[in-house]
């Protein structure tokens, strides 16, 4: 008899991945990982155009299932213009706590022409540790620049996200039962 697998919802591990690309506009805001840097050129959007950040809500979704960020955020719904990207990264924490999971660690890597994102890594990790709640040695954040690629006037996102059954998940899908 072939072994017996468990349904996907009570996996130890779930795994999710995110991509994102946000076209360089002029006279806009350059926001990334919820920091602003200093750039001529922001990334133009129907939100704050935060690429990292809606590659990083989408590899959360992904790895619960739930629908993708652009589903759940219409980019035709005036509510989300101009909206901050923590936003959508808190919809998809809280789907991932209902789901009683927690991160073990998120990984990415951005692709820009400019500006650098090295001297700036440090900053963004340590925003992002606040926004995920979680310790900057559990986020990775890689750049590069798009060699070949012709793709000098768009920002591009990659993330991957491992989350791990929370120790208190069980508890919470309890409590929301007793509701
Ligand atoms: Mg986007």
């Amino acid at each position: 008899m072939p072994p017996k697998t468990k349904p996907a919802a009570a996996s130890t591990f779930r795994i999710g991945y995110g991509w994102d690309s946000h076209e360089f506009k002029a006279g806009v805001p350059l926001k990334i990982g919820g920091i602003a840097l200093d750039h001529p050129k922001g990334l133009g959007g129907h939100s704050d155009g935060d690429v990292l950040l809606h590659a990083i809500t989408d590899a959360l979704l992904g790895a619960v299932a739930a629908p993708d960020i652009g589903t759940l955020f219409s980019p035709s719904d005036p509510q989300w213009k101009g909206a901050d990207s923590a936003v959508f990264l808190e919809e998809a924490l809280r789907r991932m706590k209902d789901a009683g999971y927690e991160i073990a660690n998120v990984d990415s890597t951005l692709i820009l022409a400019e500006p650098k994102i090295g001297p700036h890594a440090g900053r963004i990790r340590q925003h992002l540790s606040k926004l995920l709640g979680i310790d900057s040695g559990q986020i990775g954040i890689k750049a590069k620049t798009p060699e070949g690629m012709g793709t000098d006037n768009a920002a591009i996102a990659h993330a991957a996200v491992l989350l791990q059954k929370s120790s208190s998940g069980e508890h919470r899908s309890q409590k929301k039962r007793d509701r």
